[in-house]
Protein backbone atom coordinates (compact mmCIF):
# COMPACT_ATOMS: atom_id res chain seq x y z
CA UNK A 1 0.00 0.00 0.00
CA UNK A 2 1.63 3.34 -1.30
CA UNK A 3 0.67 6.84 0.05
CA UNK A 4 -0.72 7.68 -2.61
CA UNK A 5 -2.43 4.89 -4.24
CA UNK A 6 -5.44 5.54 -6.94
CA UNK A 7 -5.60 9.01 -5.84
CA UNK A 8 -6.08 11.64 -8.74
CA UNK A 9 -3.40 14.44 -8.46
CA UNK A 10 -3.64 17.53 -11.05
CA UNK A 11 -0.31 19.01 -11.31
CA UNK A 12 -0.37 22.24 -13.52
CA UNK A 13 3.04 23.20 -15.19
CA UNK A 14 3.83 19.44 -15.12
CA UNK A 15 5.44 18.97 -18.41
CA UNK A 16 8.33 20.49 -17.55
CA UNK A 17 10.90 21.13 -14.20
CA UNK A 18 9.54 20.75 -10.56
CA UNK A 19 6.17 19.94 -12.16
CA UNK A 20 7.24 17.47 -13.63
CA UNK A 21 8.81 15.65 -10.75
CA UNK A 22 6.06 16.23 -8.73
CA UNK A 23 3.99 14.25 -11.41
CA UNK A 24 6.62 11.18 -11.56
CA UNK A 25 6.62 11.07 -7.99
CA UNK A 26 3.27 11.05 -6.98
CA UNK A 27 2.61 8.28 -9.95
CA UNK A 28 5.67 6.38 -8.25
CA UNK A 29 3.56 6.00 -5.03
CA UNK A 30 0.77 4.96 -6.84
CA UNK A 31 -1.20 8.22 -7.43
CA UNK A 32 -2.34 9.08 -11.41
CA UNK A 33 -1.43 12.02 -12.20
CA UNK A 34 -2.72 14.75 -14.26
CA UNK A 35 -0.35 16.37 -16.52
CA UNK A 36 -1.71 19.81 -17.43
CA UNK A 37 0.39 22.38 -19.08
CA UNK A 38 -0.01 25.05 -21.57
CA UNK A 39 2.68 23.14 -23.68
CA UNK A 40 0.64 19.71 -24.49
CA UNK A 41 3.05 17.88 -26.46
CA UNK A 42 5.35 18.23 -23.57
CA UNK A 43 2.57 17.25 -21.24
CA UNK A 44 2.35 14.27 -24.11
CA UNK A 45 5.58 13.08 -23.66
CA UNK A 46 5.60 13.58 -19.88
CA UNK A 47 2.92 11.51 -19.32
CA UNK A 48 4.17 8.85 -21.70
CA UNK A 49 7.07 8.54 -19.86
CA UNK A 50 5.33 7.95 -16.85
CA UNK A 51 3.32 5.53 -18.42
CA UNK A 52 6.41 4.06 -19.56
CA UNK A 53 7.42 2.60 -16.21
CA UNK A 54 3.92 1.33 -15.23
CA UNK A 55 1.99 3.80 -14.17
CA UNK A 56 -1.18 5.59 -15.06
CA UNK A 57 -1.12 9.39 -16.26
CA UNK A 58 -2.95 11.70 -18.01
CA UNK A 59 -1.93 14.49 -20.29
CA UNK A 60 -4.20 17.71 -20.46
CA UNK A 61 -4.06 20.89 -22.44
CA UNK A 62 -4.38 23.33 -20.09
CA UNK A 63 -4.28 27.58 -19.97
CA UNK A 64 -4.56 28.22 -16.24
CA UNK A 65 -5.24 31.92 -17.22
CA UNK A 66 -8.02 30.67 -18.85
CA UNK A 67 -10.95 29.98 -17.05
CA UNK A 68 -13.17 28.06 -20.31
CA UNK A 69 -9.65 25.58 -20.15
CA UNK A 70 -9.65 25.31 -16.91
CA UNK A 71 -12.80 24.30 -16.27
CA UNK A 72 -12.87 21.52 -19.71
CA UNK A 73 -9.56 20.46 -18.26
CA UNK A 74 -10.95 19.37 -14.62
CA UNK A 75 -14.31 18.49 -16.43
CA UNK A 76 -12.19 16.13 -18.36
CA UNK A 77 -10.20 14.39 -15.46
CA UNK A 78 -13.74 14.09 -13.76
CA UNK A 79 -15.34 12.30 -17.02
CA UNK A 80 -12.03 9.85 -16.91
CA UNK A 81 -11.68 9.43 -13.36
CA UNK A 82 -14.77 10.62 -11.65
CA UNK A 83 -12.60 12.36 -8.82
CA UNK A 84 -9.85 14.76 -8.39
CA UNK A 85 -8.45 14.29 -5.31
CA UNK A 86 -5.22 16.48 -5.02
CA UNK A 87 -4.42 19.72 -6.47
CA UNK A 88 -0.62 20.73 -7.32
CA UNK A 89 -0.88 24.27 -8.39
CA UNK A 90 2.45 24.55 -9.81
CA UNK A 91 2.38 26.59 -13.41
CA UNK A 92 4.34 29.46 -13.25
CA UNK A 93 7.16 32.13 -15.32
CA UNK A 94 9.49 34.46 -13.83
CA UNK A 95 10.13 38.06 -15.64
CA UNK A 96 13.04 40.11 -14.36
CA UNK A 97 13.32 43.45 -15.13
CA UNK A 98 13.69 46.40 -12.44
CA UNK A 99 9.99 48.24 -11.06
CA UNK A 100 11.10 51.34 -12.67
CA UNK A 101 10.91 50.17 -16.34
CA UNK A 102 8.70 47.24 -15.52
CA UNK A 103 6.35 46.94 -18.22
CA UNK A 104 2.53 46.76 -16.86
CA UNK A 105 1.45 44.10 -19.69
CA UNK A 106 4.18 41.84 -18.02
CA UNK A 107 2.80 43.07 -14.61
CA UNK A 108 -0.08 41.44 -15.12
CA UNK A 109 1.40 37.91 -16.91
CA UNK A 110 2.89 37.22 -14.49
CA UNK A 111 0.10 37.79 -12.20
CA UNK A 112 -2.54 36.13 -13.91
CA UNK A 113 -0.40 32.62 -14.11
CA UNK A 114 0.38 32.61 -10.55
CA UNK A 115 -2.45 34.24 -9.03
CA UNK A 116 -5.38 34.18 -11.43
CA UNK A 117 -3.77 30.33 -12.42
CA UNK A 118 -3.82 28.96 -8.65
CA UNK A 119 -7.98 30.82 -8.27
CA UNK A 120 -9.27 29.35 -11.29
CA UNK A 121 -7.76 25.65 -10.80
CA UNK A 122 -8.69 25.95 -7.53
CA UNK A 123 -12.30 26.70 -7.87
CA UNK A 124 -12.51 23.82 -10.44
CA UNK A 125 -11.43 21.20 -8.38
CA UNK A 126 -13.13 22.52 -5.20
CA UNK A 127 -16.74 21.66 -6.24
CA UNK A 128 -15.36 17.81 -6.71
CA UNK A 129 -13.71 18.24 -3.79
CA UNK A 130 -16.68 19.39 -1.77
CA UNK A 131 -18.44 16.49 -2.89
CA UNK A 132 -16.31 13.69 -2.51
CA UNK A 133 -15.45 15.44 1.51
CA UNK A 134 -11.66 15.06 0.15
CA UNK A 135 -9.19 17.44 -0.74
CA UNK A 136 -5.41 18.45 -0.97
CA UNK A 137 -4.30 21.46 -2.39
CA UNK A 138 -0.50 22.46 -2.34
CA UNK A 139 0.42 25.90 -3.96
CA UNK A 140 3.87 26.65 -5.71
CA UNK A 141 5.39 29.19 -4.15
CA UNK A 142 8.82 30.09 -3.31
CA UNK A 143 11.55 31.53 -1.14
CA UNK A 144 9.63 34.83 -2.59
CA UNK A 145 6.51 33.99 -0.93
CA UNK A 146 8.88 35.27 2.28
CA UNK A 147 11.53 37.42 1.24
CA UNK A 148 12.44 39.92 -1.66
CA UNK A 149 14.62 40.14 -4.56
CA UNK A 150 15.85 42.75 -6.59
CA UNK A 151 13.67 42.98 -10.25
CA UNK A 152 10.89 40.59 -8.91
CA UNK A 153 8.06 42.89 -8.64
CA UNK A 154 5.36 40.99 -9.96
CA UNK A 155 7.03 37.46 -8.62
CA UNK A 156 7.76 38.14 -5.11
CA UNK A 157 4.04 39.78 -5.01
CA UNK A 158 2.30 36.59 -6.47
CA UNK A 159 4.49 34.54 -4.29
CA UNK A 160 3.42 36.44 -1.39
CA UNK A 161 -0.31 36.33 -2.25
CA UNK A 162 -0.53 32.62 -2.51
CA UNK A 163 0.15 32.17 1.30
CA UNK A 164 -2.85 34.53 1.45
CA UNK A 165 -5.24 32.50 -0.89
CA UNK A 166 -3.59 29.01 0.78
CA UNK A 167 -5.26 30.48 4.12
CA UNK A 168 -8.28 31.53 2.98
CA UNK A 169 -8.77 27.49 1.96
CA UNK A 170 -7.53 26.07 4.99
CA UNK A 171 -10.89 27.83 6.49
CA UNK A 172 -13.66 27.53 4.18
CA UNK A 173 -12.22 23.82 3.29
CA UNK A 174 -11.68 22.45 6.69
CA UNK A 175 -15.67 21.06 7.17
CA UNK A 176 -15.27 19.78 3.98
CA UNK A 177 -11.98 17.91 4.85
CA UNK A 178 -9.85 19.86 2.32
CA UNK A 179 -6.33 21.40 3.38
CA UNK A 180 -4.34 24.05 1.58
CA UNK A 181 -0.62 24.35 2.31
CA UNK A 182 2.12 26.04 0.32
CA UNK A 183 5.96 24.92 -0.64
CA UNK A 184 8.34 27.64 -0.98
CA UNK A 185 11.49 26.74 -2.57
CA UNK A 186 14.80 28.47 -3.31
CA UNK A 187 16.75 28.00 -6.08
CA UNK A 188 16.26 25.22 -8.67
CA UNK A 189 18.06 24.37 -12.07
CA UNK A 190 14.82 24.23 -14.28
CA UNK A 191 14.60 25.90 -17.71
CA UNK A 192 12.98 29.07 -15.46
CA UNK A 193 16.13 29.76 -13.37
CA UNK A 194 18.30 29.01 -16.47
CA UNK A 195 16.60 31.83 -18.58
CA UNK A 196 17.52 34.19 -16.02
CA UNK A 197 20.93 33.74 -15.22
CA UNK A 198 22.04 35.53 -18.21
CA UNK A 199 18.99 37.75 -17.82
CA UNK A 200 20.30 38.98 -14.21
CA UNK A 201 23.93 38.57 -15.34
CA UNK A 202 23.09 41.61 -18.06
CA UNK A 203 20.70 43.93 -15.99
CA UNK A 204 23.73 43.76 -13.06
CA UNK A 205 26.31 43.99 -15.32
CA UNK A 206 27.97 40.92 -13.57
CA UNK A 207 29.14 37.27 -14.90
CA UNK A 208 26.68 34.50 -15.06
CA UNK A 209 28.91 32.76 -12.42
CA UNK A 210 28.41 35.92 -10.09
CA UNK A 211 24.64 35.44 -10.45
CA UNK A 212 24.59 32.10 -9.18
CA UNK A 213 26.92 32.70 -6.43
CA UNK A 214 26.52 36.21 -5.30
CA UNK A 215 23.03 36.44 -5.85
CA UNK A 216 21.39 33.13 -5.55
CA UNK A 217 23.33 31.09 -3.38
CA UNK A 218 25.06 33.46 -1.73
CA UNK A 219 22.66 33.17 2.03
CA UNK A 220 22.29 29.03 1.59
CA UNK A 221 24.32 27.07 4.33
CA UNK A 222 25.74 25.46 1.56
CA UNK A 223 26.54 26.87 -1.87
CA UNK A 224 23.92 24.28 -2.87
CA UNK A 225 20.83 24.98 -5.41
CA UNK A 226 17.56 23.17 -4.13
CA UNK A 227 16.93 20.17 -6.70
CA UNK A 228 13.26 19.01 -7.82
CA UNK A 229 13.54 15.81 -5.83
CA UNK A 230 14.04 18.06 -2.40
CA UNK A 231 10.57 19.86 -3.78
CA UNK A 232 8.74 17.20 -4.54
CA UNK A 233 9.32 15.56 -0.86
CA UNK A 234 8.05 18.82 0.17
CA UNK A 235 5.13 18.74 -1.91
CA UNK A 236 4.06 15.01 -1.41
CA UNK A 237 4.47 15.57 2.48
CA UNK A 238 1.94 18.38 2.25
CA UNK A 239 -0.65 16.14 -0.35
CA UNK A 240 -0.69 13.44 2.01
CA UNK A 241 -1.56 14.88 5.20
CA UNK A 242 -4.67 12.97 7.25
CA UNK A 243 -6.27 15.44 8.66
CA UNK A 244 -6.53 19.45 8.85
CA UNK A 245 -4.27 19.46 11.47
CA UNK A 246 -1.72 20.42 8.48
CA UNK A 247 -3.31 22.96 6.81
CA UNK A 248 -2.87 26.76 6.04
CA UNK A 249 1.13 26.08 5.98
CA UNK A 250 4.07 27.50 4.52
CA UNK A 251 7.22 25.00 4.04
CA UNK A 252 10.56 26.59 3.04
CA UNK A 253 13.24 24.50 1.17
CA UNK A 254 16.27 26.30 0.64
CA UNK A 255 19.05 25.13 1.78
CA UNK A 256 18.51 27.63 4.75
CA UNK A 257 18.34 30.50 2.29
CA UNK A 258 15.62 31.92 4.11
CA UNK A 259 15.15 30.55 7.84
CA UNK A 260 11.89 31.42 9.88
P1 LIG B 1 9.62 25.43 -15.68
O1 LIG B 1 9.75 26.57 -16.61
O2 LIG B 1 10.58 24.30 -15.75
O3 LIG B 1 8.14 24.81 -15.77
C1 LIG B 1 7.00 25.63 -15.76
C2 LIG B 1 5.90 24.92 -16.53
O4 LIG B 1 4.72 25.75 -16.43
C3 LIG B 1 6.20 24.73 -18.02
O5 LIG B 1 5.95 23.39 -18.40
C4 LIG B 1 5.25 25.70 -18.70
O6 LIG B 1 4.82 25.25 -19.98
C5 LIG B 1 4.10 25.75 -17.71
N1 LIG B 1 3.29 26.95 -17.86
C6 LIG B 1 3.70 28.23 -18.03
N2 LIG B 1 2.64 29.04 -18.19
C7 LIG B 1 1.53 28.25 -18.10
C8 LIG B 1 0.14 28.51 -18.19
N3 LIG B 1 -0.33 29.74 -18.42
N4 LIG B 1 -0.72 27.45 -18.05
C9 LIG B 1 -0.25 26.20 -17.83
N5 LIG B 1 1.05 25.90 -17.77
C10 LIG B 1 1.93 26.93 -17.91
O7 LIG B 1 9.64 26.11 -14.22
P2 LIG B 1 9.86 25.51 -12.75
O8 LIG B 1 11.12 26.06 -12.24
O9 LIG B 1 9.62 24.04 -12.70
O10 LIG B 1 8.68 26.28 -11.97
C11 LIG B 1 7.54 25.65 -11.48
C12 LIG B 1 7.00 26.46 -10.32
O11 LIG B 1 7.99 26.50 -9.27
C13 LIG B 1 6.69 27.93 -10.65
O12 LIG B 1 5.50 28.31 -9.99
C14 LIG B 1 7.87 28.67 -10.08
O13 LIG B 1 7.57 29.99 -9.76
C15 LIG B 1 8.15 27.83 -8.85
N6 LIG B 1 9.49 28.00 -8.29
C16 LIG B 1 10.59 27.73 -9.05
C17 LIG B 1 11.83 27.89 -8.48
C18 LIG B 1 13.09 27.62 -9.26
O14 LIG B 1 14.15 28.01 -8.78
N7 LIG B 1 13.03 26.96 -10.39
C19 LIG B 1 11.97 28.33 -7.16
C20 LIG B 1 10.82 28.58 -6.43
C21 LIG B 1 9.58 28.42 -7.01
Amino acid sequence: MSRFDGRVAIVTGAASGIGKEIALRLAAEGGIPVVADLNIDAAKATAEEIKGKGSDAFAVAMNVTDEAAVEKGVADVIAKYGKVDILVSNAGIQIVKPLVDFPFEDWKKLLSIHLDGAFLTTKACLKHMYAANYGRVVYMGSVHSKEASKLKAPYVTAKHGLIGLAKVLAKEGAEHNVTANVVCPGFVRTPLVDKQIPEQAKEFGITEEQVVKTIMLKDTVDGEFTTTDDVADAVLYFAAAKTNALTGQSMVVSHGWFMQ
